[in-house]
């Protein structure tokens, strides 16, 4: 186990802000998933001062290959030929236009890059800072501002490496992409907490794997209002022990910033500094140094997007950058206790059927 200020303080970072008809067309409209929140992310890592311990990686384009472990061929030829002429929506809150094709082939890569970037390094932590996110995107299916699975490419990338995979989605809504793409996988365990009911529908505590995998899936769901401690306490009582038992040899985390009190399209309570207490606790999941990388998802708060990405970034480093108090004291603790009870409810069913 490694904690954070025992950490390293190297930040790998690649970027992607957007292609050029993404400004010119979406900037204005009042899209939540805009350029802007790209800047403040940027933003946000400056606040680090990090200086020559700041490397940027240069992203390449995910190739077929390597999207075809995630995603159905058909599917991504047609969305390729889809944008190339043009574009459209794709469904009621997603869209892409002419260059979302390449941007999103760069944002998959990107995560490819920086993992490829932190085998060399043996050190440090990443941080993929792309657009459009990508955990609700499916084998087949684009959807929630989702067109490829950024993290499942990179984690599919590591298991190929015959690496065990922890995807910790602290992202307010759930990653029903990357759950259902690993749904099976015996090497990949995807740990989320969400606001539940909400967005997208599932996530919900009985979700536990397919036979192949059973257990390798943990959804805890929390109420509206959950605060911080909350979601560490889900976290630590139901999440810690699975991941023990899985030992994984890699940590990803599906690093959502809408679970912020500020955001504006969800309604948990946490702050920049409970972003950091996730991001110090994630870390602790990973082996050794140079096993952790962030990948970008939501927050749409642009003040809070940018003090969340110091704030975590920086706990990663054994830095107190968190401007705002870790919180406590909202609801949840009840919720805690019988999500973990129906997971375990759940799991000796499925292992009785399995029998
Ligand atoms: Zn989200």
């Amino acid at each position: 186990m490694v904690s954070g200020p025992s950490w390293t303080a190297t930040v790998v970072v690649t970027l992607i802000i957007n292609g050029p008809t993404d400004d010119a067309g979406h900037e204005d409209v009042g899209h939540p998933e805009r350029p802007e929140r790209l800047r403040a992310v940027m933003r946000g890592v400056g606040d680090l001062h990090l200086g020559d311990d700041l490397v940027t990686v240069a992203p390449h384009i995910a190739s077929r290959a390597e999207l075809a472990r995630v995603h159905d061929v058909a599917y991504f030829d047609e969305l390729g030929a889809y944008c190339y002429e043009g574009g459209g929506d794709l469904d009621a809150d997603t869209y892409a236009t002419y260059d979302s094709w390449s941007v999103a082939q760069y944002a998959a890569g990107a995560g490819l890059a920086v993992i490829k970037e932190l085998q060399i390094r043996k050190s440090g932590v990443g941080f993929v800072a792309v657009r459009p996110p990508g955990h609700h995107a499916s084998r087949g299916r684009a959807m929630g501002f989702c067109l490829l699975n950024n993290i499942a490419v990179a984690t599919a990338e590591l298991t190929s490496q015959g690496e065990r995979v922890l995807i910790v989605d602290w992202d307010v809504h759930h990653g029903n992409g990357t759950q259902s793409i690993f749904w099976d996988d015996p090497n990949v365990m995807y740990v989320s907490t969400h606001q539940w009911p909400f967005y997208p529908g599932s996530g919900a505590p009985y979700e536990i794997g397919g036979l192949g995998a059973l257990g390798t899936t943990v959804n805890l769901p929390l109420p509206a209002g959950a605060t911080g401690d909350v979601v560490r306490q889900a976290l630590l009582e139901t999440a810690a022990p699975a991941i023990d038992e899985f030992d994984p040899t890699w940590v990803l985390v599906s690093a959502g910033f809408d679970a912020h009190r500020a955001d504006p399209m969800a309604d948990l309570a946490l702050s920049s500094g409970d972003f950091a207490e996730l991001a110090i606790l994630t870390a602790s999941f990973a082996p050794q140094p140079g096993r952790l990388a962030l990948f970008l998802e939501g927050g749409y708060e642009l003040d809070a997007l940018q003090s969340s990405v110091t704030s975590s970034l920086g706990a990663l480093l054994g830095a107190q950058l968190a401007s705002e108090e870790p919180t406590s004291g909202g609801p949840g603790t009840e919720v805690v206790a019988n999500v973990k009870e129906a997971r375990l409810a759940a799991l000796r069913v499925a292992n009785d059927v399995g029998q």
